[in-house]
Protein backbone atom coordinates (compact mmCIF):
# COMPACT_ATOMS: atom_id res chain seq x y z
CA UNK A 1 0.00 0.00 0.00
CA UNK A 2 3.13 2.89 1.07
CA UNK A 3 4.89 1.99 -2.39
CA UNK A 4 1.51 2.40 -4.21
CA UNK A 5 0.75 5.96 -2.30
CA UNK A 6 4.12 6.78 -3.25
CA UNK A 7 3.44 5.83 -6.93
CA UNK A 8 0.28 7.82 -6.99
CA UNK A 9 2.20 10.93 -5.13
CA UNK A 10 4.75 10.61 -8.10
CA UNK A 11 1.85 10.47 -10.63
CA UNK A 12 0.26 13.55 -9.81
CA UNK A 13 3.38 15.74 -9.25
CA UNK A 14 4.18 15.24 -12.83
CA UNK A 15 0.69 15.04 -14.15
CA UNK A 16 -0.12 18.53 -16.04
CA UNK A 17 -4.20 17.91 -15.76
CA UNK A 18 -5.61 15.75 -13.17
CA UNK A 19 -8.31 15.20 -12.37
CA UNK A 20 -10.86 12.95 -10.11
CA UNK A 21 -13.87 10.83 -10.65
CA UNK A 22 -15.94 9.91 -7.52
CA UNK A 23 -18.86 7.70 -6.67
CA UNK A 24 -21.02 7.16 -3.21
CA UNK A 25 -18.12 5.26 -2.01
CA UNK A 26 -16.42 9.03 -1.20
CA UNK A 27 -19.64 9.73 1.16
CA UNK A 28 -19.87 6.45 3.22
CA UNK A 29 -17.44 8.05 5.99
CA UNK A 30 -20.11 11.17 6.02
CA UNK A 31 -23.22 8.69 6.83
CA UNK A 32 -24.61 8.21 3.38
CA UNK A 33 -24.88 4.46 2.14
CA UNK A 34 -23.63 3.76 -1.41
CA UNK A 35 -25.98 1.70 -3.19
CA UNK A 36 -23.61 -1.65 -4.56
CA UNK A 37 -21.09 -1.59 -1.50
CA UNK A 38 -21.67 -4.26 1.84
CA UNK A 39 -23.93 -1.92 3.52
CA UNK A 40 -25.02 -0.65 0.14
CA UNK A 41 -28.90 0.65 0.18
CA UNK A 42 -29.66 -1.91 -2.62
CA UNK A 43 -27.63 -4.96 -1.40
CA UNK A 44 -30.16 -4.88 1.56
CA UNK A 45 -32.85 -4.34 -0.16
CA UNK A 46 -32.69 -4.97 -4.32
CA UNK A 47 -36.37 -4.48 -4.83
CA UNK A 48 -35.60 -0.41 -4.11
CA UNK A 49 -33.09 -1.23 -7.20
CA UNK A 50 -35.87 -2.35 -9.35
CA UNK A 51 -38.64 0.33 -7.96
CA UNK A 52 -35.91 3.40 -8.36
CA UNK A 53 -35.72 2.25 -12.20
CA UNK A 54 -39.81 3.16 -12.22
CA UNK A 55 -39.48 7.08 -11.03
CA UNK A 56 -38.48 7.89 -14.78
CA UNK A 57 -41.64 6.30 -16.55
CA UNK A 58 -43.75 7.68 -14.03
CA UNK A 59 -42.47 11.16 -14.73
CA UNK A 60 -42.55 10.47 -18.28
CA UNK A 61 -45.91 9.16 -18.72
CA UNK A 62 -47.34 12.50 -16.49
CA UNK A 63 -44.72 14.81 -15.04
CA UNK A 64 -47.89 16.06 -13.02
CA UNK A 65 -48.91 12.58 -11.32
CA UNK A 66 -45.12 12.59 -10.75
CA UNK A 67 -44.83 16.19 -8.88
CA UNK A 68 -48.19 15.13 -7.06
CA UNK A 69 -46.86 12.32 -5.78
CA UNK A 70 -43.45 13.75 -5.25
CA UNK A 71 -45.35 16.50 -2.82
CA UNK A 72 -47.19 14.09 -1.02
CA UNK A 73 -45.43 12.75 2.07
CA UNK A 74 -47.50 9.57 1.78
CA UNK A 75 -46.44 8.47 -1.49
CA UNK A 76 -43.88 5.77 -2.35
CA UNK A 77 -42.10 8.58 -3.66
CA UNK A 78 -41.54 10.30 -0.88
CA UNK A 79 -41.22 7.65 1.67
CA UNK A 80 -38.90 5.54 -0.48
CA UNK A 81 -37.06 7.86 -2.61
CA UNK A 82 -36.64 11.44 -0.83
CA UNK A 83 -36.89 10.21 2.32
CA UNK A 84 -32.95 9.93 2.12
CA UNK A 85 -32.55 13.18 1.56
CA UNK A 86 -32.69 14.50 5.14
CA UNK A 87 -30.36 12.20 5.85
CA UNK A 88 -28.08 13.48 2.76
CA UNK A 89 -29.21 17.39 3.65
CA UNK A 90 -27.39 17.16 7.04
CA UNK A 91 -24.37 15.05 6.02
CA UNK A 92 -20.66 16.41 6.56
CA UNK A 93 -17.38 16.13 3.82
CA UNK A 94 -15.10 13.86 5.33
CA UNK A 95 -10.98 13.58 5.58
CA UNK A 96 -11.51 12.04 1.83
CA UNK A 97 -13.50 15.32 0.43
CA UNK A 98 -11.30 17.72 2.15
CA UNK A 99 -8.11 16.00 0.46
CA UNK A 100 -9.34 16.69 -2.88
CA UNK A 101 -10.21 19.86 -2.34
CA UNK A 102 -6.58 20.47 -0.93
CA UNK A 103 -5.38 19.49 -3.68
CA UNK A 104 -7.32 21.72 -5.95
CA UNK A 105 -6.00 24.75 -4.31
CA UNK A 106 -2.64 23.34 -4.66
CA UNK A 107 -3.26 23.25 -7.73
CA UNK A 108 -2.58 19.93 -9.25
CA UNK A 109 -6.32 18.94 -9.31
CA UNK A 110 -7.86 20.52 -12.11
CA UNK A 111 -11.68 18.93 -11.35
CA UNK A 112 -13.86 16.78 -10.15
CA UNK A 113 -16.70 14.66 -11.98
CA UNK A 114 -19.31 13.05 -9.11
CA UNK A 115 -21.72 10.93 -9.49
CA UNK A 116 -22.83 12.21 -6.33
CA UNK A 117 -26.09 14.31 -5.45
CA UNK A 118 -24.68 15.42 -2.32
CA UNK A 119 -22.76 18.26 -3.08
CA UNK A 120 -20.55 16.88 -0.15
CA UNK A 121 -17.18 18.17 -2.35
CA UNK A 122 -18.55 21.77 -2.84
CA UNK A 123 -19.17 21.69 0.82
CA UNK A 124 -15.54 20.68 1.08
CA UNK A 125 -14.49 23.96 -1.23
CA UNK A 126 -14.26 22.29 -3.91
CA UNK A 127 -14.61 24.65 -6.89
CA UNK A 128 -14.25 23.32 -9.80
CA UNK A 129 -16.73 19.93 -9.59
CA UNK A 130 -19.32 18.57 -12.60
CA UNK A 131 -22.24 16.57 -11.01
CA UNK A 132 -22.30 14.31 -13.34
CA UNK A 133 -25.91 12.54 -12.02
CA UNK A 134 -27.14 16.23 -10.83
CA UNK A 135 -27.68 17.48 -7.62
CA UNK A 136 -30.04 17.18 -4.39
CA UNK A 137 -30.71 20.82 -3.75
CA UNK A 138 -31.48 21.86 -7.36
CA UNK A 139 -34.39 21.48 -10.02
CA UNK A 140 -33.59 21.66 -13.72
CA UNK A 141 -35.51 22.50 -16.96
CA UNK A 142 -35.81 19.29 -19.09
CA UNK A 143 -35.57 21.82 -22.58
CA UNK A 144 -32.77 24.41 -21.80
CA UNK A 145 -31.17 22.89 -18.76
CA UNK A 146 -31.56 25.93 -16.76
CA UNK A 147 -30.91 25.32 -13.04
CA UNK A 148 -32.60 26.73 -10.27
CA UNK A 149 -32.15 26.21 -6.67
CA UNK A 150 -34.59 24.92 -4.67
CA UNK A 151 -35.75 27.96 -2.91
CA UNK A 152 -36.35 29.44 -6.12
CA UNK A 153 -39.21 27.71 -7.20
CA UNK A 154 -42.36 27.72 -4.75
CA UNK A 155 -43.61 24.65 -4.91
CA UNK A 156 -46.20 24.84 -2.85
CA UNK A 157 -48.01 27.61 -4.46
CA UNK A 158 -47.57 26.16 -7.73
CA UNK A 159 -49.47 22.99 -6.36
CA UNK A 160 -52.45 25.31 -5.03
CA UNK A 161 -52.91 26.89 -8.00
CA UNK A 162 -53.34 23.47 -10.18
CA UNK A 163 -50.46 24.46 -12.12
CA UNK A 164 -48.09 21.00 -11.78
CA UNK A 165 -45.84 20.45 -13.22
CA UNK A 166 -43.70 23.57 -12.62
CA UNK A 167 -42.38 25.03 -15.64
CA UNK A 168 -39.31 27.21 -16.53
CA UNK A 169 -39.57 30.45 -18.86
CA UNK A 170 -38.56 28.76 -21.90
CA UNK A 171 -41.66 26.70 -21.45
CA UNK A 172 -40.03 23.46 -20.56
CA UNK A 173 -40.85 21.23 -17.86
CA UNK A 174 -38.88 21.49 -14.63
CA UNK A 175 -37.85 18.39 -13.03
CA UNK A 176 -35.81 17.57 -9.95
CA UNK A 177 -32.34 17.97 -11.16
CA UNK A 178 -31.12 14.33 -10.17
CA UNK A 179 -30.60 12.31 -13.04
CA UNK A 180 -33.10 9.13 -12.69
CA UNK A 181 -32.42 5.54 -13.61
CA UNK A 182 -32.96 5.26 -17.55
CA UNK A 183 -32.71 9.23 -17.95
CA UNK A 184 -30.36 10.80 -20.23
CA UNK A 185 -27.30 12.70 -18.56
CA UNK A 186 -28.01 16.30 -19.37
CA UNK A 187 -26.28 17.20 -22.58
CA UNK A 188 -23.87 20.40 -21.56
CA UNK A 189 -22.97 17.79 -18.24
CA UNK A 190 -22.10 15.29 -20.50
CA UNK A 191 -19.74 17.93 -22.82
CA UNK A 192 -17.91 19.27 -20.56
CA UNK A 193 -17.47 15.66 -18.82
CA UNK A 194 -15.74 14.21 -22.21
CA UNK A 195 -13.76 17.48 -22.67
CA UNK A 196 -12.45 17.30 -19.36
CA UNK A 197 -12.02 13.43 -20.21
CA UNK A 198 -9.47 14.16 -23.26
CA UNK A 199 -7.76 16.51 -21.75
CA UNK A 200 -6.32 15.11 -17.79
CA UNK A 201 -3.08 13.03 -18.02
CA UNK A 202 -3.79 11.81 -14.59
CA UNK A 203 -7.69 10.29 -13.55
CA UNK A 204 -7.70 9.67 -9.85
CA UNK A 205 -11.13 7.66 -9.62
CA UNK A 206 -12.43 6.92 -6.03
CA UNK A 207 -15.23 4.90 -4.86
CA UNK A 208 -17.58 3.83 -7.70
CA UNK A 209 -18.27 0.26 -8.59
CA UNK A 210 -17.98 2.18 -12.09
CA UNK A 211 -20.98 -0.67 -13.44
CA UNK A 212 -23.32 2.67 -14.37
CA UNK A 213 -23.47 3.83 -17.74
CA UNK A 214 -22.74 6.22 -19.34
CA UNK A 215 -19.88 7.70 -16.25
CA UNK A 216 -17.94 4.15 -16.23
CA UNK A 217 -17.73 4.89 -20.37
CA UNK A 218 -15.27 7.87 -19.21
CA UNK A 219 -12.30 6.04 -17.73
CA UNK A 220 -12.32 4.01 -20.92
CA UNK A 221 -12.56 6.71 -23.04
CA UNK A 222 -9.18 8.41 -21.07
CA UNK A 223 -7.54 4.89 -21.79
CA UNK A 224 -7.91 5.20 -25.27
CA UNK A 225 -6.04 8.08 -25.40
CA UNK A 226 -2.87 7.48 -26.84
CA UNK A 227 0.95 10.12 -27.69
CA UNK A 228 3.19 9.94 -29.74
CA UNK A 229 7.07 8.88 -28.30
CA UNK A 230 9.61 8.98 -30.46
CA UNK A 231 12.12 5.55 -29.47
CA UNK A 232 14.94 4.32 -30.68
CA UNK A 233 15.20 0.55 -31.45
CA UNK A 234 17.68 -1.68 -31.38
CA UNK A 235 19.29 -1.20 -34.31
CA UNK A 236 19.60 2.58 -33.81
CA UNK A 237 16.60 3.52 -35.79
CA UNK A 238 14.23 5.89 -34.62
CA UNK A 239 10.38 4.72 -34.29
CA UNK A 240 7.65 6.49 -33.16
CA UNK A 241 5.36 4.80 -30.92
CA UNK A 242 2.00 5.68 -29.24
CA UNK A 243 1.66 5.17 -25.43
CA UNK A 244 -1.19 5.84 -23.22
CA UNK A 245 -1.83 9.68 -22.58
CA UNK A 246 -3.43 9.20 -19.11
CA UNK A 247 -2.31 7.63 -15.70
CA UNK A 248 -5.88 5.99 -14.58
CA UNK A 249 -5.75 5.28 -10.75
CA UNK A 250 -8.50 3.47 -8.43
CA UNK A 251 -9.10 4.06 -4.95
CA UNK A 252 -11.66 2.00 -3.80
CA UNK A 253 -12.74 -0.74 -1.03
CA UNK A 254 -12.23 -3.83 -3.74
CA UNK A 255 -11.39 -4.09 -7.15
CA UNK A 256 -14.18 -3.21 -10.12
CA UNK A 257 -14.47 -4.15 -13.40
CA UNK A 258 -11.98 -1.25 -14.36
CA UNK A 259 -9.45 -3.49 -11.98
CA UNK A 260 -10.13 -6.70 -14.11
CA UNK A 261 -10.16 -5.20 -17.47
CA UNK A 262 -6.98 -3.37 -17.12
CA UNK A 263 -7.95 -0.13 -17.69
CA UNK A 264 -6.81 1.42 -14.44
CA UNK A 265 -3.02 1.01 -14.17
CA UNK A 266 -3.36 0.11 -10.72
CA UNK A 267 -5.46 0.27 -7.73
CA UNK A 268 -5.10 1.25 -3.84
CA UNK A 269 -7.54 -0.62 -1.99
CA UNK A 270 -8.90 0.68 0.81
CA UNK A 271 -10.99 3.86 2.50
CA UNK A 272 -10.67 7.01 0.24
CA UNK A 273 -11.43 8.91 3.86
CA UNK A 274 -7.94 7.47 5.27
CA UNK A 275 -5.78 7.24 1.82
CA UNK A 276 -6.51 10.32 0.20
CA UNK A 277 -5.42 12.55 3.58
CA UNK A 278 -2.08 10.27 3.20
CA UNK A 279 -1.58 11.02 -0.52
CA UNK A 280 -2.26 14.98 0.31
CA UNK A 281 0.20 14.63 2.94
CA UNK A 282 3.02 13.27 0.87
CA UNK A 283 2.23 15.55 -1.83
CA UNK A 284 2.39 19.02 0.52
CA UNK A 285 5.44 17.28 2.22
CA UNK A 286 7.43 17.09 -1.48
CA UNK A 287 5.87 20.69 -2.77
CA UNK A 288 7.64 22.02 0.85
CA UNK A 289 11.02 20.26 0.39
P1 LIG B 1 -21.90 2.14 -5.81
O1 LIG B 1 -22.76 2.02 -4.60
O2 LIG B 1 -22.30 1.36 -7.01
O3 LIG B 1 -20.39 1.69 -5.46
C1 LIG B 1 -19.67 2.27 -4.39
C2 LIG B 1 -18.27 1.68 -4.41
O4 LIG B 1 -17.51 2.36 -3.43
C3 LIG B 1 -18.24 0.19 -4.07
O5 LIG B 1 -17.32 -0.45 -4.93
C4 LIG B 1 -17.77 0.17 -2.61
O6 LIG B 1 -17.04 -0.99 -2.28
C5 LIG B 1 -16.87 1.38 -2.58
N1 LIG B 1 -16.76 2.03 -1.27
C6 LIG B 1 -17.69 2.16 -0.30
N2 LIG B 1 -17.21 2.87 0.73
C7 LIG B 1 -15.93 3.19 0.40
C8 LIG B 1 -14.89 3.93 1.06
N3 LIG B 1 -15.08 4.49 2.24
N4 LIG B 1 -13.70 4.06 0.42
C9 LIG B 1 -13.48 3.50 -0.79
N5 LIG B 1 -14.42 2.80 -1.45
C10 LIG B 1 -15.63 2.66 -0.86
O7 LIG B 1 -21.74 3.68 -6.11
P2 LIG B 1 -21.52 4.42 -7.52
O8 LIG B 1 -20.51 3.70 -8.32
O9 LIG B 1 -21.29 5.87 -7.20
O10 LIG B 1 -22.90 4.29 -8.27
C11 LIG B 1 -24.11 4.48 -7.57
C12 LIG B 1 -25.05 5.54 -8.09
O11 LIG B 1 -25.84 5.94 -6.97
C13 LIG B 1 -24.39 6.77 -8.58
O12 LIG B 1 -25.00 7.04 -9.78
C14 LIG B 1 -24.73 7.88 -7.58
O13 LIG B 1 -25.32 8.96 -8.26
C15 LIG B 1 -25.83 7.32 -6.72
N6 LIG B 1 -25.64 7.48 -5.25
C16 LIG B 1 -25.20 8.66 -4.76
C17 LIG B 1 -25.00 8.82 -3.39
C18 LIG B 1 -24.49 10.15 -2.89
O14 LIG B 1 -24.77 11.19 -3.49
N7 LIG B 1 -23.72 10.15 -1.80
C19 LIG B 1 -25.27 7.76 -2.52
C20 LIG B 1 -25.75 6.54 -3.06
C21 LIG B 1 -25.93 6.42 -4.44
Amino acid sequence: MEDLIERVVHDLLNSKYAIALTGAGISTESGIPDFRGPDGIWTKDPEAERRSYEIYDLFLKSPKKYWLERLDPESFLSKRIFSVFGEIEKALPNPGHYALSELEKFGILKCIITQNIDGLHQKAGSKKVIEYHGSLDKFRCIECNKRFRKNEINLDAIKEKGDLPPRCECGGIIKDDGVFFGEPIPSDVSRRSIEETWRCDLMLICGTSAVVYPFAELPRIARQRRVEREKMTDSGLYVVEKVPATVIVEINAEPTPLTYENISDYLIQGKTGEILPKILEKVKDRIHR
